[in-house]
């Protein structure tokens, strides 16, 4: 167990931050650490307690911020290891076990990434990165924080619960809760994210539970998105599919460009079909089948789609 906190006010978030991560000391913890923006992201982490980060820790302006408490499943209890980590302008902190860490470090490797730390969590920055930026070397953001997270979920296996901040994006995102707590404390003028209410009792005692309430989905309380649960079920669920047949007319760039773009978003193999199949757009050949027009798929968000289960796992 560890513990995450997020802030967004308009008070210092260093000390709010720190505050929160002391009321959670009790679930135990090896290193802690903080991210603060202020434009630009300022990070500091290290292998002491809570207590002594808030003597020592340098000044970080900035009234929007996450924080962490480590206990170390994925690689020693050191600093490089500890949250949060970066990728880019991409800041993230996870409670929880990414089980299939490995084969996505590995295809984030490939894809040109460098991983500083030995933790499961490293991955989650890195495809948020390459989400938001489409690899490494992407200059232009092509999806906001929110989208990226949800299509980051599409890959992730284990328990989590996540808070992003990236310095281009106004807010701070949160993405729980598969098997790992959060919830949601919303002050007057100030909102919080924590493992534990006692995190922000002091502040405020009106909470919202981060349960299965799917009317949660994407709702922003003051700038703090919340991806519920529901949701990841509904992501998994998606995951799931492994064929899915999709009528495609002859299409012109650049909306052929965009329709494989939103393709590689969805885990699942795609046969091509003449046009005609446009006419049963959205319904199944047969129950386990779905047809997915081009049209259909390039006016919504394919990670909206919600296609059918075809296959249990
Ligand atoms: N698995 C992550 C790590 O080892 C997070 C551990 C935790 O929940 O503190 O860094």
């Amino acid at each position: 167990m560890c513990g995450i906190v997020g802030y967004i006010g308009s008070s210092s978030a260093k000390p709010v931050l720190l505050n929160a991560l002391s009321t959670l000391e009790y679930r135990g913890y090896d290193s802690c650490g903080i991210a603060v923006k202020n434009g630009s992201i300022a990070i500091h982490k290290d292998t002491v307690r809570v207590e002594v980060m808030q003597l020592t820790s340098p000044a970080l302006d900035g009234t929007v911020g996450i924080g962490h408490t480590r206990w170390a499943t994925h690689g020693k209890p050191n600093t490089i290891n500890s949250h949060p980590h970066l990728s880019g302008d991409v800041a993230v902190v996870h409670n929880g076990i990414i089980e299939n860490y490995l084969e996505l470090k590995e295809k984030l490797i490939g894809d040109g990434y460098t991983f500083k730390s030995e933790t499961d969590t490293e991955v989650i920055a890195h495809l948020l990165h390459s989400h938001l930026y489409g690899g490494i070397d992407g200059v232009f953001k092509l999806c906001d924080l929110m989208v990226a997270v949800q299509r980051t979920l599409l890959s992730l296996e284990g328990s989590y619960a996540i808070a992003a901040l990236c310095s281009s994006d106004p807010g701070l995102r949160v993405v729980a809760r598969k098997d790992s707590p959060l919830v949601i404390g919303v002050g007057n003028d100030e909102i919080f994210a924590a493992s534990d209410v006692t995190a922000f009792l002091q502040h405020t005692k009106d909470v919202v539970f981060v349960d299965d309430n799917p009317s949660l989905n994407g709702l922003n309380i003051a700038g703090l998105t919340v991806i519920s649960p529901a949701e990841i079920e509904k992501t998994i669920a998606r995951k799931r599919i492994e064929r899915v047949i999709l009528a495609i007319p002859s299409l012109s760039e650049p909306r052929r460009t965009a329709l494989l773009e939103r393709l590689t978003h969805l885990n699942c193999e795609f046969q091509t079909l003449p046009s005609f199949l446009d006419i049963l757009d959205g319904k199944g050949l047969a129950s386990n089948l779905k047809t997915v027009s081009a049209n259909e798929l390039l006016g919504r968000d394919a990670v909206e789609l919600d296609l059918p289960v075809e296959k249990e796992t």
